[in-house]
């Protein structure tokens, strides 16, 4: 049985009857470009092969009901029943904000989604910087779309998606996640200006190469990253205020050295630093693939980390180790991924020395007793989609 039939089974269970479709819709980990999607910047991020699954059927009396395989194990909750014209932000409805959220935004954008049954099942590790709340307002979004016959186009269900997150459960996260478990197309990494939401799919043959890209999850979540987000954000605006521009994207990187002259607080110039360079790796990380120059993104990923790490400081101990031990045992180059504090890190790394890498990698977090990372290849997989 697939993970989508799997999933309707689950669904009939459940409901009594039997779902109109079922659809998927991936986690993602982020190549390079960090804190530059809300700074209209640009980010290189790829779908993971791990997904949100969700198997819905179309009501048309206003009830919506929701129900995650996940949280139905985790905490005994069982189907949540809001009613969609009732839907409001900030309303109490725990991890069922995120589908909820996405019917909210598609009413409020004028769109005629009168009610639905869902359920749920995800692969994506929560919490660990992979974007399973993305992977879960995308795959509703995409079912809501044609069981409606709204007939959006991706970007449009990312923003919406977006705008799910932002608005209706509180968090101020730009629109990479969304754009990428949407748009993100198998063997390639999606260069996006967050801007315009122009996209590129840059081709991402990392065994043609000889080499392998690893996702470590560091498994840890400090609670110092949730005032963070917003500080970051507001001493990115204070910058590109200072500097007379409406985002940081402004800056060129030919012109930063006079720019960070312009800016008397330390804190406001490294943050300034962090997001120009960080948009203009993205660019040289484009350059080297297009060149065929692989490798070569290697030390640019390191370069990230160290930038994540002194400048904007949302590191931590444990990301820091993943790419000291990575990088000393033979790593091309490793940085943080995803808003740091704990979550992941990504490795590039010869195919032939990745199992002695990871063995690194766990050798360190054991020798500093942390509890072990769970690492696997980031194998570039496709964005959202219908699968049954
Ligand atoms: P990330 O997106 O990096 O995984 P977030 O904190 O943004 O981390 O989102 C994680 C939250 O998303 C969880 O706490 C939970 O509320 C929700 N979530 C993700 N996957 C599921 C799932 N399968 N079932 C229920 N809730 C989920
Ligand atoms: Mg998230």
């Amino acid at each position: 049985m697939s993970a989508a039939e799997k999933v309707a089974a689950q669904f009939r269970e459940l409901y009594g009857t039997a779902p109109d479709g079922v659809w998927a819709a991936p986690g993602r980990v982020n190549l390079i470009g960090e804190y530059t999607d809300f700074n209209d910047g640009f980010v290189m991020p790829l779908a993971l092969p791990h997904t949100a699954v969700a198997a819905v059927a179309r009501r048309t009396d206003g009830r919506l009901r929701i129900h995650s395989a996940e949280a139905d194990t985790a905490s005994g909750q069982g189907i949540v029943q809001l009613d969609a014209a009732g839907l409001r932000p900030g309303a109490d409805t725990g991890w069922a904000a995120y589908p909820a959220g996405v019917v909210w935004a598609l009413r409020e954008a004028g769109h005629p989604v009168a009610g639905a049954d869902i359920h749920l099942s995800s692969t994506v590790p929560t919490g660990a910087g992979l974007s399973s709340s993305a992977a879960l307002e995308v795959v509703t979004a995409l079912a809501l779309d044609e069981l409606y016959g709204l007939g959006l186009p991706a970007p449009e269900l990312a923003v919406l998606a977006q705008r799910a997150e932002n608005a209706f459960v509180g968090v101020p996260c730009g629109v990479m996640d969304q754009m990428a478990s949407a748009c993100c197309t198998e063997g390639h990494v999606l260069h996006l200006d967050t801007r315009d939401l122009t996209q590129r799919q840059v081709p991402f043959d990392l065994p043609a190469h000889g080499l392998r890209l690893l996702v470590v999850d560091t498994r840890v979540k400090h609670a110092l990253g949730d005032g963070a987000y917003a500080e970051r954000r507001a001493g990115c605006e204070a910058g590109a205020r200072a500097l007379g521009v409406r985002t940081l994207r402004e800056v060129r990187y030919e012109v930063l050295p006079e720019a960070l002259e312009r800016l008397d607080d330390p804190t406001v110039r490294a943050y300034v630093r962090h997001v120009v360079s960080d948009n203009h790796r993205v660019e040289r990380t484009m350059a080297l693939l297009d060149a065929g120059d692989v490798r070569a993104v290697g030390p640019v990923l390191s370069e990230g980390h160290a930038s994540l790490r002194d400048d904007l400081r949302v590191s931590c101990p444990e990301l820091d180790l993943v790419v000291s031990a990575a990088v000393a045992a033979g790593a091309l180059g490793a940085r943080m991924t995803g808003g740091g504090f704990g979550g992941s890190a990504v490795v590039l790394t010869e195919a032939d020395a990745a199992d002695a890498v990871a063995a690194a990698v766990e050798a360190a977090f054991a020798a500093e007793g942390h509890p072990a990372p769970r690492i696997f290849p980031a194998v570039p997989s496709a964005g959202a989609r219908r699968v049954l």
